[in-house]
């Protein structure tokens, strides 16, 4: 029986931190406060300093996140807002919960991210806002984004969902545009054990505006000033974030370690095509994504030598259910293209390096197979 490696080991993370997990969740047991308490406040504050903004607003998800951003910034019904479209579809229904229209733009071949020259060739005048994706931990091209947004007068909302602790020209995911959304659903970089999201920003508006519209619109106890949504992070979650966060880097740390190895272990196999992160670019590898002319023939390989794999993302979301499905397809013919041949790899901090050289000693022999 081959030794199995599973694409992600939530519970070797957790035991790092165990002790000092327990006295959090004690500490917010015995609190008797379990939503918008001290955690929260802590924590916000924490996440605010580490992104490098003034502030940060806890919701309950990711996608939570982006939607209330947009609302603050009174986008909705008749607005357009710009996504790319290689990205999970929580990004395009953020955008569908406003009432606006999520608008496709493919994205570069090279990184995965969306592509500044045709988002820019994609505003009308009910265009509002642009929701790049740093997909995989890499930060999308923000200098050519901010140039497009701020010729056309457009917000700028990071999808930094896959990218806490990534650097773009030396600053944090979360602090290049008006506002960064993240999610922290348990599998991401920084994750909580349950749903939760935070939004970054240095607008103070645009903050007090989301402290309201996470809390039903109500400014002190029963007075509703607008209509708002129960989105809050509670103080579990906030707890363990906070256990989490002094963390981050060096599990970023890590999973850049593993990154490189794979990357050595790849150098020179034509058949895999691997990442390469921009110059300006230092990502959190949230995912080690690889595209592979046969990718269902080695994911079955892998499968075969006990190495789980996944694809993000089998199905784009303007081919899903939610949007154009099938009819649609051919409209991103880049993404399309990618992810067709997508495969990510088991990579997260606790990954030992002999897993990670299994891992690779493994897509190479599944290579050779058919060579
Ligand atoms: C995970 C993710 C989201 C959504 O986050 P949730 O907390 O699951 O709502 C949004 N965008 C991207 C790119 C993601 O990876």
């Amino acid at each position: 029986m081959p030794r199995s490696i599973s694409f992600l080991d939530l519970r070797a993370g957790q035991a790092e931190i165990e002790a000092e997990l327990a006295a959090a969740l004690e500490r917010v047991l015995s609190s008797g406060q379990y939503l918008l308490g001290p955690e929260l406040e802590a924590f916000e504050r924490e996440f605010a300093a580490y992104c490098g903004v003034r502030h940060c607003v806890g919701v309950a998800s990711g996608l939570s996140a982006i939607e209330l951003t947009l609302r603050a910034a009174g986008i909705g019904a008749g607005d357009e807002v710009i996504v790319p479209a290689y990205t999970w579809v929580a990004t395009w229904l953020a955008v569908s919960a406003t009432g606006a229209t999520p608008v496709g733009v493919d994205v570069l071949e090279s990184t995965y991210n969306i592509d500044p020259e045709q988002a820019e060739a994609s505003v009308t005048p009910n265009t509002a806002a642009i929701v790049p994706v740093h997909f995989r931990g890499e930060p999308a091209d923000m200098a050519a984004i901010g140039a497009v947004a701020s010729a056309h007068c457009l917000l700028v909302i990071e999808d930094a969902a896959q990218a806490h602790g990534a650097k773009h020209d030396g600053k944090r995911a979360g602090s290049l545009g008006d506002a960064g959304a993240f999610s922290f659903y348990p599998a991401k970089n920084l994750g909580a054990l349950g749903d939760g999201g935070a939004v970054t920003t240095d607008d103070d508006e645009l903050a007090a505006k989301l402290r309201l519209l996470r809390n039903y619109g109500m400014r002190d106890r029963y007075r509703i000033e607008t209509a708002g949504v129960n989105s809050r992070l509670a103080e579990l979650q906030a707890a363990v974030l906070r256990v989490k966060l002094p963390r981050l880097d060096a599990w970023n740390r890590a999973r850049a370690a593993l990154a490189e190895m794979y990357g050595r272990a790849f150098a020179g196999e034509a058949a895999i095509r691997m990442p390469q992160p921009p110059p300006w670019a230092d990502p959190v590898w949230h995912l080690y994504l690889v595209g592979l002319a046969e990718r269902d023939r080695c994911a079955g390989s892998l499968a075969a030598r006990g190495i789980e794999s996944l694809v993000h993302y089998p199905v784009l979301p303007h081919l899903s259910g939610a949007y154009g499905g099938d009819a649609a397809r051919g409209s991103f013919p880049v993404a399309e293209r990618l992810s067709a041949a997508a495969l990510s790899l088991p990579l997260h901090p606790h990954l030992a390096r002999t897993g990670c050289d299994a891992v690779a000693a493994a897509l190479l022999d599944a290579l050779s197979d058919t060579q």
